[in-house]
Parts: C-alpha cells; sequence; structure tokens
C-alpha cells in the first residue's frame, strides 16, 4: 500500500457545529471563527431572525421578517411564539391556545397541531422551518454545508421539550450535537468560565418569557444552581399596556375605537413597539401612527414611560428572590451579573436589577446576541476548536416514581445537576404480585395526582413471592441532555424494563403513545379541577380589585349607564364564580374586564393619564 492512501483526511474534515438560539420571539445562528463567536446575519443583514412562519395563500413558506409582516395581513396563516407550545400536550396549554389567532387542533389529548392555510403542523415541525432558515443563512455564509448544532433551550425546559426541540432539529436535517441551557451559554458567552470560582446570576427578559437563573463556577465547571421566572412576562407586555393606552387615547380624540380592526391594531403595535425601543437609547421618542388617513402622533418621555411599566419591571424581582434563595446563596456572594433578552436594554430594567443584586450587571454583549455566542462558543469546544470544558446543567423538577397510596417517591430532586442518576429499590404490597407498574412523575407536589406524568410501564412476569419479598430496582438516569431514562430490574431474575421518556406530542412510537394518551386521560379530572380553582381565584382577585375601584375619584366620575354596567358584569361574575366551569369563570372575567376597561385606563395614573394626553403636537 502506498503511502499516500494512508493519510487520514477524518480530521480536516471535520464538519462545523453552528450554535443556535431558537427564541420565543427571535432565533439567531452563530459560529465559531478564529477570533470568537460571531453571529451570522441573514440575507437582509440583520442578525436577528423573527420566530415567525406564515403560509400566505400562494402556498410558499415565509419565515422571520417576511413572515412578520405577514402577521397583520394572514395573521390566521402566521404561527409565532411556536416555543411555547414545544413538547407540550393540548391538555398542557388550554389557556395558551387562547390566545393565539391561527387554528389549533388535537387529534388526540396528547397532540397539538397548528393549521395555517389549511395544512397542518405540530410544533417541531414548524420550529424546524425556523431551524432551516437559519441553516440555510448559514450555510450561504460560510460557503458549505452545515448539518450540526448545538441548540439552546430555557434551563427549566422538561423531557419533553428537549425532546421536541431535538426532533425540530432532526426534521430541519441537523444534528443536535448538543442543547445547551440559555443561562448556560450566556455565561459562556461573556467568558466567565475563565474565572477560577464564583456565582453567577443570569436575567433574562425576552419577548414573552422572563427566566431567571442562578450558576456556580469551579474550575472552568458551570453548575445550575436554581432556575425561576415566569412563563408569561417580558417585553410583549410592556407593548399591551402602551397599546391599549394608545387605543383609548385615539379613540377620545378620533372619537373611533380602532381596537376593532385587526390590521389598525397590528400596525399601533408596531409603533408602540419601535417608540418603546428607541426609548432604551433616547430620553424621549414620538409614537406615530397612521391609519385610514388619520394621523396620530404623542411625545412620550423616558420619566413617563418608566412608571407606565414600574408594576411590570418589579414582577421579575420576585422570582429573582426566590431563586436566590433556592440557589442556597446570598446577594453578596453574587460575584457577576449578566443581562440577557432584549427588554434588558430598558434602562428601568438595568437599574432594578442593580439595585436587587448590588452589582453592575455585565451589558457589554448585545444582550439578544448573547444566547447565541454562547452556543457557538458550546459548539466550538465539541469540536474540538475551544479546549475542553465540561458544562453541567441542572434539572428544573423533580423526578419520581409513584408508590403505594398514590404518594411520590423522588429519586432525583429538583435542582439536581446533569448528567444525574439514582437507584433506589422498591417492593411489591400485594402477596403473588406478578406484575408492577412503573408511574414516572415530575413535579414537587406530595400526591401523584398532583405532578406531571410523564410515562408509565409495567415490569411484567414477577416471580411471586410473599409481599414485601420483591426486590425491584428502579434506575433513574438523564443525560447530558436532560432526557430521562429508567429502568426497573427484578432483582431475582434480572428480568428488565424501561422507557426512555418521550414527549406529549407527534408520537411515532405506538406504544408510547398510547401509555402517554392514558396517563393524560387519569390527569384529566385533576387538570378540570385546577383550571377551575384557577379562574377562581382569578375572579376573586378581579372582584377585589373592582370592589377598591368603586371607592376612587375616576369611579365617581362615571356616568349612571357605565356604573350600571360594571355592576352588572360583577355580579354575573359572583353568580358564576362557583358553578365549576371554568369557561364560563374565564368569560366572566374578560366580561367585568371589558367592562372596566375605561375605569382601568383612568386609574393607572391620573397625573400619567393627563400628561399623555395633555401633550399634543
Ligand atoms: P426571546 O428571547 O423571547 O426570543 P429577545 O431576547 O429577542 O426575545 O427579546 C425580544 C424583546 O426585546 C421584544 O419584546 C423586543 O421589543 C425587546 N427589545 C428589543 N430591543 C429593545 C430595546 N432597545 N428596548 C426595549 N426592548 C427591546
Ligand atoms: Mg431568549
Amino acid at each position: 500500500m502506498s503511502d499516500l492512501l494512508q493519510i487520514d483526511f477524518s480530521s480536516v474534515q471535520e464538519p462545523r457545529i453552528v450554535g443556535i438560539d431558537l427564541g420565543t420571539t427571535n432565533s439567531l445562528v452563530a459560529f465559531m471563527d478564529l477570533t470568537g463567536p460571531r453571529i451570522i446575519p441573514g440575507p437582509d443583514g440583520g442578525n436577528l431572525v423573527p420566530s415567525v412562519v406564515s403560509r400566505p395563500a400562494s402556498g410558499e413558506l415565509v419565515v422571520g421578517n417576511a413572515a412578520r409582516d405577514l402577521l397583520t395581513s394572514v395573521p390566521e396563516r402566521t404561527a409565532y411564539s411556536v416555543k411555547r407550545l414545544m413538547g407540550r400536550g393540548a391538555a398542557d396549554v388550554q389557556e395558551e391556545l387562547r390566545l393565539f389567532p391561527f387554528r389549533i387542533t388535537s387529534d388526540s389529548d396528547s397532540v397539538i397541531h397548528l393549521e395555517l392555510g389549511g395544512k397542518v403542523f405540530t410544533p417541531p415541525e414548524l420550529s424546524a422551518f425556523m431551524l432551516r432558515q437559519l441553516k440555510q443563512n448559514a450555510e450561504s455564509y460560510l460557503g458549505e454545508s452545515v448539518s450540526r448544532a448545538v441548540i439552546t433551550v430555557p434551563a427549566y425546559f422538561n423531557d419533553a421539550q428537549r425532546q421536541a426541540t431535538r426532533d425540530a432539529g432532526r426534521i430541519a436535517g441537523l444534528e443536535v450535537v448538543r442543547l445547551v441551557n440559555e443561562p448556560t451559554a450566556a455565561a459562556l458567552a461573556y467568558g466567565l468560565d475563565k474565572r477560577k470560582q464564583g456565582v453567577v446570576a443570569v436575567y433574562d427578559l425576552g419577548g414573552g418569557t422572563f427566566d431567571i437563573s442562578i450558576l456556580r463556577l469551579h474550575d472552568g465547571i458551570f453548575e445550575v444552581l436554581a432556575t425561576n421566572g415566569d412563563t408569561h412576562l417580558g417585553g410583549d407586555d410592556i407593548d399591551n399596556r402602551l397599546l391599549r393606552i394608545a387605543l383609548e387615547d385615539i379613540q377620545s380624540e378620533w372619537g373611533e375605537d380602532v381596537s376593532t380592526s385587526a390590521e389598525a391594531v397590528q400596525l399601533l403595535r408596531r409603533a408602540v413597539i419601535q417608540a418603546k425601543e428607541s426609548l432604551s437609547f433616547a430620553p424621549a421618542t414620538t409614537l406615530e401612527f397612521e391609519y385610514h388617513g388619520r394621523h396620530y402622533r404623542r411625545e412620550l418621555g423616558r420619566d413617563l414611560f418608566d412608571k407606565l411599566i414600574a408594576d411590570i419591571v418589579d414582577r421579575t424581582l420576585g422570582p429573582c428572590r426566590t431563586c436566590i434563595r433556592d440557589a442556597g446563596v446570598k446577594v453578596e456572594e453574587i460575584d457577576e451579573v449578566v443581562l440577557v433578552g432584549g427588554s434588558t436594554r430598558i434602562p428601568l430594567v438595568r437599574n432594578a436589577v442593580e439595585a436587587l443584586f448590588r452589582a453592575r450587571p455585565h451589558t457589554e454583549l448585545n444582550p439578544d446576541e448573547v444566547v447565541a455566542l454562547g452556543a457557538a462558543i458550546q459548539a466550538g469546544i465539541l469540536s474540538g476548536k475551544v479546549d475542553n470544558q465540561l458544562l453541567l446543567d441542572v434539572t428544573p423538577l423533580s423526578l419520581g416514581i409513584e408508590t403505594m397510596g398514590g404518594g411520590v417517591t423522588r429519586l432525583i430532586q429538583r435542582n439536581s445537576t446533569i448528567p444525574a442518576s439514582a437507584t433506589e429499590v422498591f417492593t411489591t404490597a400485594v402477596e403473588g404480585q406478578k406484575n408492577v407498574l412503573i408511574h414516572v412523575l415530575q413535579g414537587e407536589r406530595e400526591l401523584a395526582r398532583d405532578c406531571r406524568s410523564l410515562a408509565r410501564f409495567d415490569l411484567k412476569d414477577l416471580e411471586p413471592t410473599p409481599a414485601g419479598m420483591a426486590r425491584i430496582e428502579v434506575r433513574f438516569l438523564i443525560d447530558a441532555n436532560g432526557i430521562l431514562n429508567v429502568t426497573a430490574r427484578d432483582m431475582r431474575t434480572g428480568r428488565e424494563q424501561g422507557v426512555e421518556v418521550k414527549p406529549s406530542y407527534g408520537l411515532t412510537d405506538e406504544q408510547v403513545e398510547a401509555m402517554i394518551r392514558e396517563s393524560l386521560e387519569m390527569a384529566e379530572a385533576d387538570f378540570k379541577e385546577r383550571q377551575v380553582r384557577e379562574a377562581q381565584v382569578e375572579a376573586d382577585r378581579i372582584r377585589l380589585a373592582v370592589e377598591k375601584a368603586k371607592q376612587s375619584e375616576a369611579y365617581a366620575a362615571l356616568s349612571g349607564e357605565e356604573k350600571q354596567r360594571i355592576e352588572a358584569a360583577a355580579a354575573a361574575l359572583a353568580n358564576t364564580c362557583h358553578s365549576g366551569d371554568h369557561l364560563a369563570i374565564r368569560a366572566a372575567i374578560e366580561a367585568l374586564d371589558r367592562a372596566t376597561m375605561s375605569l382601568a385606563g383612568k386609574m393607572m395614573d391620573t397625573a400619567v393619564s393627563a400628561a399623555l394626553r395633555g401633550t399634543k403636537i
């Protein structure tokens, strides 16, 4: 054999790995070049690709900016916030689903399908369109084919959500080499792994979600100590607040309620977002809106803006305190604070974070790019371009199995670092028992019925023994990607059964599908009960608020007719509150909400609305 034939090209041909931040609002792709991580721009030059997928009547699928533009004209054919639906069953997201304008169908209790213009897609398929676009952007920028990626996920993502993300990658033709927690990626982007040791807080306020994570670093290793947050808190709340005020203001100026036009609302939303974003850099801005030949203009100063959003920013602080407590650290022990998410550009947010953590947060990198940059660094580590490094993540919820009497035995505690494993030996409860059901659960509640059911399987053909004599070893293993494997072994016969926990959507394995459907059916009654209770709590809250509002000057100033409307809606809510029908309660809450809308607007801050109304140009 000639020498030439023995040359090994494999190390030269090692395919590149890109880093992807698959966000709720925006997605990005980055890669590691010789100098460090770099964002790959799209064909239009922008770094952010809006996480929006649309299927206009022409049939051609559109992604990103072009799709976002279609939110106005074809909302029923345009999907956004798909990340919220990833790896979740229809029953998990009832409330969520009501907020989407596009049609969502579920052919069984467990499978979510989104209908866009007559064609049906699962959330991983829609995310795959996003990934395919990012892959394509990377390929045309790098001039080579890209088939491997590191993708980031929120630290709180459970097994099913992680699986769904991997599936999305697979559908898009990407091998997902590793899933990395977003806060870990952010810390990497700031090179905090270079520290010998320390504690890092990552505060992530994006478009629709808020996440706070606390990591510990030792010898270049990241360990997530705790996570917390609010899945419905972010820039969207600020947009909605401004939108509502602007709509009322326009109504009083034009004598026309433009909120009935979806198109007008979308246009105004755009204007409001633009105003919000420029206020992060300028002390004042102008809100401009044009509709059917009419113009609306308002000056908006940062002081007023800060007042309007103060309570939204405040809502991030509770989860931060809880997270610090869960992490078992004192505020003084936190060495570094990292800001992530576009909404952390807002000066008020930065100040609030600085005050709470008593440390100046890192803001050197663009907050909406940090996660993707960190993903690229992790990709570099995995492809050997960066010195090797071990990254530890955490499982956000406890995992265990159901035991006698509907209790739960936890094998892996929440906030355990992964990869993790645990083994415990159980026994049978009944004389001569042949089969044992292993019911895998996730959650912090004491009773199995209050936890999330992940999977169930039978360990069959046990050797008949008196009760309490069989020995069954149950082993939980979470791999580096956060995917859970459960096995049960009869220690007498060595017979073993296991399951890799699969998500509750788009299932391919029929056996697992049946298993999960069964478990969801079981959970159905509980779920209904919880929905009713949640609706009742909400109803109590709003009724109390209305009672309080009735003491205000703003209420006294309302017309008799308006007061009557509020009274009637409040009475209707009181009536339905104990009906046990959560949909009826929700409807009554909404009716009361509508009836008090203008009152709420007037009350928000009398000085504030005066200021807003007074600054005509
Ligand atoms: P996600 O992680 O949810 O995908 P991002 O981190 O990209 O989202 O954040 C998107 C949010 O950041 C949007 O609500 C957007 O309006 C907001 N945002 C972006 N730039 C600014 C800015 N300059 N000032 C205030 N908010 C901003
Ligand atoms: Mg994000």
